[in-house]
């Protein structure tokens, strides 16, 4: 690990002041994705400035009627609140259904929000790849690429977004807030929060080097049933090959997103107005022109697997 520098922010605005004045000081809050990549390398910022200190651990009611979620509240935390379990169950069952409980404890929402790829070879610093150092090439297109994205991927990067809460809060229409360091604000809905790779993939999100998340709002409830489906390797902790978030209303019609598919959770509204017909209709409606590897094009009929397995637990 390269020597840092590390400072506790006491203030919001001065945090994120302190990010994007320096192009290589980063926020850090659970530590849990950050400190890895910093322990191998991948990672290399100069300085650190701790956002636990800033007080954005509540849960509180909106005016609209929903619900916003302080940056700094904790997986563990989210997935147990007593409003998220009742009125946004989904997003309950994706929490619980990543990492371990000792992870869960320490990593915030803005963190998971932000975590980045799974790649092995964005891991392995022998290895060529355009995220970890832009133009170097890419060691997955060609390599071992089961584990990546069908959709939304580019001759760049073909690695998907990895975290489970995302795809939940892509059904929810949640909405990420943040400040800069010269005290602006603004909402960005998380449709256009994660990027797709194009030829700029060391860019995860919209965000802007010093761009701070403070919440993240979720419209008022949406009613029906809620549903997490994970597909992976492993029946725990282990990323997800293909998971399915959806809220199915009592007549058929809902809501579905898609997570280890995309760089980003994969929804797509048309595919959504075809869930009365079936698991078949959306899937290949949501995944028109995916491009999977000989590898990973199982992960298509897989999404469709898994999908059906909620409509039908939802018709049950
Ligand atoms: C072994 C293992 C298994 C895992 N399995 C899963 C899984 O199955 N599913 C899943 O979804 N996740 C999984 N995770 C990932 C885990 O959920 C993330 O590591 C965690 O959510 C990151 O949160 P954090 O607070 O620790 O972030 P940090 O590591 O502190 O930060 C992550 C990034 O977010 C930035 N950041 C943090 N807070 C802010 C803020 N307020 N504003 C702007 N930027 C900020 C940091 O600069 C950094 O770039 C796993 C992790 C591990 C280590
Ligand atoms: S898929 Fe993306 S993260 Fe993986 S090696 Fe290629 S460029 Fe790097």
């Amino acid at each position: 690990m390269r020597a840092f520098t590390y400072e506790r922010a006491k203030d919001a605005v001065a945090a994120a002041r302190a990010v994007a004045t320096n192009p290589s000081a980063k926020f850090i809050a659970g530590g849990t994705n950050l400190l890895d990549l910093m322990k191998i390398e991948v990672e290399v910022p100069t300085h650190l400035v701790d956002v636990q200190d800033l007080g954005f651990d509540k849960i509180e009611a909106t005016p609209e009627g929903g619900l916003r979620i302080g940056a700094l509240v904790t997986n563990t935390n989210l997935a147990a609140d007593a409003l998220i379990r009742r009125d946004y169950g989904v997003l309950t069952r994706a929490i619980v259904a990543g990492a371990s409980g000792q992870l869960r404890n320490k990593a915030s929402t803005a963190g998971n929000l932000l975590q980045r790829t799974r790649c092995p070879y964005f891991y392995d610093t022998n290895m060529v790849c355009n995220k970890r150092k832009p133009g170097s090439g890419c060691a997955a297109i060609g390599g071992y690429s089961r584990q990546w994205g069908v959709i939304g991927i580019s001759e760049s990067c073909i690695a998907t977004f990895p975290g489970d809460m995302a795809v939940a809060m892509r059904v929810l229409d949640a909405v990420i807030e943040t400040i800069d360091g010269e005290g602006q604000s603004r909402s960005i809905p998380i449709a256009d929060f994660h990027r797709l790779w194009g030829d700029t993939p060391e860019r995860d999100t919209v965000l802007r080097q010093g761009e701070l998340i403070t919440a993240v709002t979720l419209p008022k409830p949406l009613g029906g049933r809620h549903f997490y489906e994970k597909v992976r390797d492993r029946a725990s902790y282990a990323y997800a090959l293909v998971s399915v978030a959806a809220v199915i209303q009592s007549d058929g019609t809902g809501r579905v997103a898609f997570g280890g598919l995309a760089p980003k959770p994969w929804r797509v509204e048309e595919a959504d107005a075809l869930l009365p017909r079936g698991a078949a209709a959306v899937t290949e409606r949501a995944f028109q022109g995916a491009t999977p590897t000989k590898d990973n094009a199982f992960k298509l009929p897989l999404a469709t697997r898994a999908l059906a397995a909620v409509l039908a637990e939802a018709k049950a």
